[in-house]
């Protein structure tokens, strides 16, 4: 999912979840000494407050660290072709000098000449991006599905793809950009053919499962996500796969491919259960994490989550997945590197959740931030 999407949340109309009621909130609104201003106390009483507009601000006195470049460069494992001119890549290439971004990889999701144009657009930074092609899912649910889909996939990677993604499957059916097959998951027989070329032509692919947990649980003022969850709910959803189902899919792909390399987005989405995502990791050896836009997700529990990453470390690999400004690149060095407290960034990432840096020391973040990336990307040579 891309998570720009979510800097849309504010407008949402369906997300109206009022604070509760308090006796000492209201009696607030009618205090006479505020009789002045009454009419606009009004309009911010906490009564009227909604979720989807909470933008605390933290009360604390404590370190705030700027982090403008990151400690080591990067290979960022999970970006898309965001910028579409000429002038925007070379704007994008420039804050990446300025950051510390040394190569982004480009998820097209996109195959034929969709595909071919956007590397030729992104041609002039042969250092800097790498481009990965799509699937061609057309007649998926026809017979004889198969060789034109990985002809297709042979063209790409002469056309200049080093590897395959985004390809998503969020319970209902794979998708590769505009390309659909509703009701055919990873582990189904027809892709064999697909993940085993991947395999043989030396592409990692980008695999994106299931969604944040909070999509498929109740609406309702338990859920934890629930300024975010409205919009991509997927609790109301019949015949969808489950999160857990998803993950359960992805391990039967992965067992029965094992000379193809994947990569899970965001943490698979287990970025609320990181043991089982840890365990996932043990028994698949041709298996990486990426941590993309899943940064507030794990920023609320910083010690089991650099933990994780502690024990994970040769297995996990940076990723951004939300555009190419500065200011996107600098809140994750903040997270990954700073000890800092309790901050909110409502605007990137639209909780009410308060963050927290993780402190990684130099060995973890020199390999999440650029070796796995690196050996993964070097093993693929034919
Ligand atoms: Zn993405």
């Amino acid at each position: 999912m891309n998570r720009r999407s979510f800097l849309k949340w504010a407008n949402l109309a369906g997300l109206a979840v009022g604070m509760p009621a308090t006796s000492a909130f209201g009696a607030a609104v009618d205090d006479p000494k505020s009789a002045t201003a009454s009419s606009t106390k009004k309009a911010a009483s906490p009564e009227t407050i909604l979720l989807k507009d909470y933008r605390p601000k933290s009360i604390y006195k404590i370190p705030v660290t700027e982090i403008p470049k990151a400690k080591f460069p990067i290979i960022d494992m999970h970006s898309h072709p965001y910028a579409k001119t000429a002038s925007e890549i070379d704007q994008w290439v420039a804050t990446m000098d300025e950051v510390g971004v040394a190569k982004t990889m480009i998820l097209t999701m996109a195959t034929g000449a969709e595909f071919d144009g956007i590397q030729r657009k992104y041609s002039k930074y042969p250092e800097r991006f790498e481009l990965w092609c799509g699937f061609d899912f057309a007649g998926y649910d026809k017979p004889g599905f198969g060789p034109a889909a990985v002809k297709e996939l042979e063209r790409c990677r002469q056309a200049g793809a080093r590897g395959v993604g985004e390809i998503h499957d969020k319970g209902k059916g794979l998708r590769s950009g505009k390309s659909n097959a509703p009701g055919m998951h990873p582990d189904d027989p027809r892709m064999e053919a697909l993940w085993e070329k991947c395999g043989e032509l030396g592409m990692p692919v980008s695999l994106h499962v299931a969604d944040p947990i909070w999509m498929y649980q109740k609406m309702d003022k338990y859920n934890d996500g629930l300024m975010n969850a409205y919009e991509w709910r997927l609790d109301n959803q019949p015949g969808i796969v489950d999160l857990s189902g998803m993950v359960d899919i992805f391990e039967h792909t992965l067992a029965r491919h094992r000379n193809t390399t994947f990569v899970a987005c965001h943490f698979m989405n287990l970025d609320y259960d990181l043991a089982r995502l840890g365990e996932v990791l043990e028994r698949n050896p041709n298996l990486y994490a990426d941590i993309s836009a899943r940064y507030a997700e794990t920023g609320p529990i910083p010690r089991f989550a650099s933990q994780f990453y502690a024990k994970h470390a040769d297995r996990l690999v940076y990723g951004t997945d939300m555009g190419f400004d500065k200011s996107m690149y600098q809140v994750r060095f903040r997270i990954l590197e700073s000890l800092d407290e309790h901050f909110y960034e409502n605007e990137q990432f639209g909780y009410h959740w308060a963050l927290n840096g993780f402190g990684l020391d130099d060995t973890i973040l020199q390999e999440v931030y650029h070796d796995n990336a690196a050996k993964l990307l070097a093993a693929r040579k034919t």
